[in-house]
């Protein structure tokens, strides 16, 4: 079994690996050679603990296996560790022997990037020239800096509802030698890609607030009760996922489908895109949405790629197991 601990992951992994990595299993879900197993989560009745478990197939990548953990809400004050941790656990898909074992915290939010990434490679108007971002917590950092990739992006604007941790939003636009500038959520119909990334359990931004033509990735809905977005906004947009069954679960999806604004049959996954059977972005005026909820086989694509980048490395642990 190979080991590749958290600690060696910032030096393998790059923005381009993760995006390779999801943007062709998108492709193989899309293509029926993908699937991910239901997810699990519990609260263990310990710490205050939600704990559970993301794993799926990749037939065509050869990926099985799942992400274990959760989230430790005690654990930067106790214990001075991040209160978000898990594991990523590779098995041979010949045999079933474990395969590898890979740190997966800041996996999951180069792999949460890497979605957004591929939604606006795939669907967001070539001339796009302002990011806008919603939040500015841990992810919207990651968010950002694979966003500024995608198009000749010309500024950053910025809303969170805490403001003082817009600076480090305008620290990333400032080191890709961007402009920022701090909006209220009206401000938001200058951009033409949106990024939100929030922990909110209400809509943040209205229809109003959003001009034709933008494309939103929207990144921080990954839980039943979570929402961004007012509803009428995917009402009137294309709307684009990771997986659908995941979208009306537990994404953004959610809140307007069960107000019968749009039917799982609207949402289309972003893989067909991906693929060339949908054609994605119908005209520049038109809204696209992604609904990215995060899969337990966008883990095992980043983890697979570090496990190669490990070996090549030389820091790969190798244990008789
Ligand atoms: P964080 O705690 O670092 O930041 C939280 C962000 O949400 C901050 O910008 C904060 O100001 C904002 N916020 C908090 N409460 C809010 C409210 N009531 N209304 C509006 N904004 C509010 O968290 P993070 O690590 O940046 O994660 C952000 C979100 O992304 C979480 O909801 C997390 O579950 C989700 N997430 C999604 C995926 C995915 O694959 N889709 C992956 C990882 C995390």
């Amino acid at each position: 079994m190979l080991i590749v601990a958290e600690r060696e992951i910032a030096n393998l992994m790059t923005q381009e690996a993760a995006f390779d990595a999801v943007e062709k299993v998108f492709a193989a879900m899309a293509a029926g050679d993908a699937r991910n197993f239901p997810v699990v989560r519990e609260a263990i009745g310990h710490e205050d603990a939600l704990y559970g478990f993301k794993g799926g197939f990749d037939r065509a990548g050869l990926a099985l296996g799942l992400k274990a953990g959760g989230y430790w809400p005690n654990n930067l004050e106790k214990r001075g560790l991040i209160n978000h941790q898990s594991t990523i656990f590779l098995f041979d898909p010949d045999t079933g022997k474990v395969r590898s074992m890979v740190g997966g915290n800041l996996l999951t939010a180069l792999r949460t990037a890497a979605a957004s990434a591929v939604s606006i490679s795939h669907l967001a108007r070539a001339d796009a020239r302002v990011l806008g971002m919603v939040g500015a917590g841990h992810q919207a950092t990651f968010q950002l800096r694979a966003a500024l990739k995608q198009r000749s992006f010309d500024k950053v604007i910025g809303w969170n509802l805490h403001p003082e941790m817009l600076p480090n939003l305008e620290a990333v636009a400032t080191q890709a030698g961007l402009p920022f500038e701090a909006v209220e959520l009206d401000g938001m119909v200058a951009a033409d890609v949106i990024i939100s990334i929030t922990s909110s359990f209400d809509a943040i931004l209205s229809a109003d607030q959003v001009s034709p033509g933008t494309h939103i990735a929207c990144m921080g809905t990954d839980t039943k009760g979570k929402q961004e977005l007012d509803p009428r906004i995917l009402a009137g947009a294309a709307v684009f996922t990771d997986e659908v069954a995941q979208s009306v679960a537990l994404g953004e999806a959610q809140h307007a489908v069960a107000r019968g604004l749009i039917k799982p049959s609207d949402i289309t996954q972003l893989g067909a895109v991906i693929n060339g059977t949908h054609e994605g972005r119908s005209s520049d005026d038109q809204i696209t949405l992604f609904d990215g909820t995060g899969v337990g086989l966008q883990d095992l694509a980043v983890a697979a790629a570090v496990v190669d980048l490990a070996v090549e490395a030389g820091v790969a642990i190798e244990v008789d197991f």
